[in-house]
């Protein structure tokens, strides 16, 4: 049993299978307690029984169907009056890898629900009060599908920029006022995602799988490195760094009074 220091409390949506569990598992050794989210109560209880074992962490569960707009609103609720809370990993979601006019349309709206809606209330639930306590960081799980759309179904990719461009607006909101902020982009993981998207991961060649292990670990030694975008598998930074610069190289542009000229307009 670990001697760790108390970090506070840890909420990590979608805990009971693959990128969440992992991450339960490594925050718990990091010192967290642990408040796991999930709808398959059975495995939450498994993980949470054996993390606490292992690690002396307390960890708490909520069964929970975040598609659902009164689930989301009782733990918004239960997470707006913990004071424990310092860390938000907002890591449930679905993906799918039909196209869109080969989808149906409440699935689409079952994926948005998830993974946007309800990411969205549930930083809106704990970020005032990591804001009032100046201490918080909020960790979202977004996808390489948020720049290259082109990739698996447009919806997913379209909440997956969603994810990316809500976490570059929240850093630069809450910077200042002592809170952390962090995109992950995974690529291709091992997890039961792929069974779930329609597509079995052993149909991917396995030289862009990774392991969620090393997934979880290379997000949080990013995060560990103060990155609010940290890109798992990009080999050079400076890639990224480009693709930054060139975005906000377009800002003084991006609202003039006139049309450009290529358009022709009086
Ligand atoms: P996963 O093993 O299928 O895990 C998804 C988690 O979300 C599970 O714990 C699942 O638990 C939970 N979840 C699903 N629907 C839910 C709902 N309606 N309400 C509450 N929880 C729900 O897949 P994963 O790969 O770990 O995915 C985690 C995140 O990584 C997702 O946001 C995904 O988009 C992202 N990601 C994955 C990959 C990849 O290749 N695997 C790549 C890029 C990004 P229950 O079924 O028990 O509810």
């Amino acid at each position: 049993m670990t001697t760790l220091n108390k970090t506070g409390t840890a909420v990590i949506t979608g805990a009971s299978t693959g990128i969440g569990a992992i991450y339960a598992e490594r925050l718990a050794r990091r010192g967290y307690d642990l408040l796991l989210v999930a709808r398959s109560a059975d495995k939450l209880d498994a993980l949470a029984t054996k993390l606490a074992r292992e690690t002396g962490r307390a960890v708490a569960t909520v069964t929970a169907d975040l598609s659902k707009a009164d689930e989301v609103r009782a733990l918004e609720q239960r997470l707006r009056n913990d004071a424990s809370i310092t860390l938000l990993v907002n890591n449930a979601g679905v993906g799918a890898t039909a196209s869109l006019i080969d989808s149906s349309a409440d699935d689409l709206d079952h994926m948005l629900q998830l993974n946007v809606l309800s990411l969205t209330r549930l930083t809106h639930a704990v970020a005032p009060g990591m804001v009032a306590r100046g201490n918080g960081a909020i960790i979202n799980i977004s996808s390489i599908a948020a720049v290259a759309p082109e990739l698996l179904n447009g919806t997913y990719g379209g909440s997956k920029a969603y994810v990316l461009a809500l976490t570059q607006s929240l850093h630069h909101e809450l910077k200042d006022k002592g809170i952390r902020v962090q995109a992950v982009l995974p690529g291709a993981i091992a997890t039961p995602f792929w069974d779930r998207a329609g597509v079995p991961i052993s149909h991917l060649p396995a030289a862009i799988v990774m392991t969620p292990d090393n997934l979880v670990d290379a997000a949080l030694a990013g995060f560990d490195q103060g990155e609010v975008i940290t890109v798992p598998s990009l080999p050079d930074i400076a890639d990224w760094n480009r693709l930054e610069t060139a975005r906000l190289a377009l800002g003084p542009n991006l609202s003039h009074t006139k049309p450009a000229a290529r358009y022709q307009v009086a």
